[in-house]
């Protein structure tokens, strides 16, 4: 069970690309997020894991929130096993939340878009200063002192060209889990199009070099890929559980099928009901309903059971219907799938790349 806590509308940048929505100074209250959490223990069989994620909004913003809320989680008397990670802009870190990191063995996700021309384009302070310098700086504690973190980085139409310099920046800089995202909120042509296979094409390149110079990375556009191949495609079980084992809370306690759609708050195309009130089972099966996709296209598609087209929310934000796979997203999976073949071809051999692999086979 997936469960996200968007805990405040409110961050202390502006992004340009900021799926958010508006900010305001709304933050979760306690008794909501009580709910939430006997919610989610309501909801979910004694013997499954239940991996709870805290959202913004700027997460980092209510921190003593997320200690009351975690503190709360810990006096259940359930035998699930419990995980924890935060999605963070990484401009706000000290010792205490360092601390608090280590505490509860969370899974920290920061955004990093690449080297100062990219990243300070788009992920801004309020006053149109750019943040990089200060992640850096951040991430250079971070990566000292937390043994697993990863950075999303998110490319759009403007950058996609350089997505190859973005992972050689972020290696240099001592990332090892990358991951990257097209910027779902953009307006992708057929013109960038061909940008994508190029790029993707260099991203396994680089790939590839790491592993023959003995260095471990992950890459989520290649790893992902590649695990597929092991497991012989998508398992039903692997495929999103919007509305069903996955849910995103406003902080005003909206349930929506996915953290991605909370925004800010709006949307009752995609409002599943509120804690307070109920989550609203019809408004639950219709959403659900949705998810495969329709497209003509993918019926016969020898990339099908590889590719991601029933992830219903970049659906929806791409082209506005959970079941429609946007033609960018559609070209973008079968070039992620073409050149991870390219890369498990060449890394057959690479012992290092063969234990890379064997890693997530044993988290299986
Ligand atoms: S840091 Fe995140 S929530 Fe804040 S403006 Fe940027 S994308 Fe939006
Ligand atoms: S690659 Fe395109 S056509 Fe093939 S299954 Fe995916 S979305 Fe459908």
């Amino acid at each position: 069970m997936k469960i996200t806590l968007s805990i405040t509308h409110n961050c202390n940048l502006r992004c340009e690309y900021c799926y958010a929505g508006e900010k305001f100074n709304r933050i979760m209250d306690m008794d909501t997020a009580k709910k939430i959490i006997d919610f989610a223990f309501a909801v979910t069989p004694s013997s499954e894991s239940i991996d709870f994620g805290f959202f913004g909004g700027e997460p980092f913003l209510e921190l003593a929130l997320m200690e009351d809320i975690i503190a709360y989680i810990h006096t259940k008397d359930v035998s699930n096993p419990i995980t924890f990670n935060i999605t963070t802009n990484g401009t706000l870190f000290n010792d205490t939340i360092l601390r608090f990191i280590r505490r509860h063995n969370i899974q920290l996700s920061i955004s990093i878009d690449g080297p100062e021309h990219i990243h300070d384009k788009k992920r801004k302070y309020k006053n149109g200063r750019g943040t990089l310098k200060k992640v850096l700086k951040n991430l250079e504690e971070i990566s000292q002192e937390l043994d697993y973190f990863q950075v999303n980085a998110v490319f759009g139409p403007d950058t996609v060209v350089q997505l190859d310099n973005t992972v050689q920046f972020l290696m240099d800089e001592g990332v090892h889990n990358i991951h990257l995202n097209p910027d779902i909120s953009a307006a992708w042509d057929e013109e960038h199009l061909p940008l994508i296979t190029q790029s993707y094409k260099e991203v396994a390149n680089t790939y590839i070099q790491m592993y023959e110079n003995d260095q471990e990375v992950a890459v989520n556009l290649l790893d992902n890929k590649l695990i597929l191949f092991l497991k012989g495609g998508y398992e039903a079980s692997d495929r999103c559980g919007m509305g069903e084992s996955e849910f995103g809370f406003s902080p005003s306690g909206n349930v929506y099928p996915c953290e991605r759609l909370i925004g800010d708050d709006t949307d009752v195309d995609m409002m599943m009901g509120n804690i307070h009130t109920g989550v609203n089972l019809l408004a639950r099966c219709a959403v659900g309903k949705q998810f495969a996709s329709s497209n003509a296209e993918c019926g016969e598609c020898t990339f099908k059971k590889y590719c991601m087209n029933w992830c219903g929310c970049t659906n929806y934000h791409m082209t506005g219907a959970t079941d429609k796979m946007s033609a960018m997203m559609c070209h973008s999976e079968r070039h992620a799938i073409t050149v991870a073949k390219h890369v498990f071809n060449s890394l057959q051999e690479n012992s290092l790349f063969a234990k890379h692999m064997l890693g997530y086979t044993h988290k299986e």
